[in-house]
């Protein structure tokens, strides 16, 4: 079967990061960083205990903040060499709200990782209410002279799913944070979350729907993990929370890419849980199973990435 999808050259029928990347002349691969920061959701500026679903601020695959800056790339990047020869690295500060903290520390920290050799580019996760206009100053200078993304998390567009979760912000204030970032120039790619407690196919696919008509660079489709030691636990253990099924998933991620812009490029499609600590669902560690899905039911449905998007 002929793929009618545009920015794909095998059988995708959404806008992979690989496509993107080699589009792009981009041989670079993430290496993921805890730099040791923490979260206005945590140290009690905006909230104490965190979303529900956070354990460790989604640093899971990081060798930790007892590590060096240095230290961590240079471990990352004998990973990517080992894999893929002759790639660099974008350093990725991933733990926690990695904007969250005065411009001269956020500075020190990102020029580290720029002056180790082989790094090539930041992607920097962060909130929306963690982004100073110093900070977006800098950013903006920043973008000038490396590739740089910011990752920003919204994980949904429904304000009454976000005070569920413990969010402590509004769709409101991420549009805020977002648009700062564009009016800077900066490629932002959008985090979002499927399976969150209360929300039902349509209200994931209008999150996706809203987040499409703001044409992103990029988003992060994840599916909610329920990790050992968090709230989400507990409420699942007491059966206040099911999780997703795996067809449930394929059937809402359908939808969300039908809607998405045939632009924004795909991140993810689904989510690491670090094992050992994932409680549920299952069969989310079985992931070239789900990628597999996901493909065949595009594929059978005759559908791709955009075919519904509008402004
Ligand atoms: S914003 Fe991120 S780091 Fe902060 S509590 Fe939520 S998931 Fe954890």
């Amino acid at each position: 079967m002929i793929n009618p999808f545009r920015y794909s050259n095998d059988n995708k029928r959404y806008h992979t990061l690989s496509y993107y990347n080699k589009s792009h002349g981009i041989a670079a691969y993430k290496a993921v960083l805890d730099a040791g920061f923490t979260c206005p959701n945590i140290d009690g500026t905006k909230g104490t205990g965190g979303c529900i679903f956070c354990s460790g601020g989604s640093g899971y695959f990081t060798a930790g903040p007892q590590m060096s800056i240095e230290e961590q790339l240079e471990r990352e990047l004998a990973c990517i060499r080992h894999k893929h020869p002759p790639a660099k690295a974008i350093a990725y500060f991933q733990a926690h709200t990695n904007t969250y903290s005065e411009t001269s520390r956020l500075r020190e920290l990102y020029e580290r990782a720029l002056s180790v050799q082989g790094v090539c580019g930041l992607s920097i996760a962060t909130r929306c209410d963690a982004l100073e206009a110093e900070t977006l100053d800098y950013l903006r200078e920043l973008n000038t002279r490396t590739y740089l993304t910011v990752e920003l998390g919204l994980q949904t567009i429904h304000d009454s799913t976000a005070e569920k979760i413990n969010r402590c912000h509004t769709f409101s204030e991420f549009l805020q944070g977002y648009y700062e970032l564009k009016r800077a120039g900066i490629r932002v790619c959008v985090h979002m979350i499927n399976g969150l407690p209360g929300e039902d196919e349509e209200m994931m696919t209008e999150s996706a729907t809203q987040v499409g008509r703001l044409r992103p660079d990029a988003v992060k489709l994840q599916l909610l993990h329920v990790i050992r030691g968090t709230p989400l636990e507990q409420m699942y253990l007491r059966g206040e929370y099911t999780p997703l099924s795996l067809e449930d998933y394929i059937n809402i991620l359908v939808r969300q890419l039908e809607v998405l812009p045939p632009e924004t490029v795909i991140e993810r499609i689904t989510g690491d849980g670090k094992a050992g600590e994932l409680i549920a669902p299952l069969w989310s560690r079985d992931k070239l199973r789900v990628l597999g899905s996901i493909d065949k039911a595009l594929a059978e449905r005759d559908t791709w990435q955009g075919k519904y998007y509008s402004q």
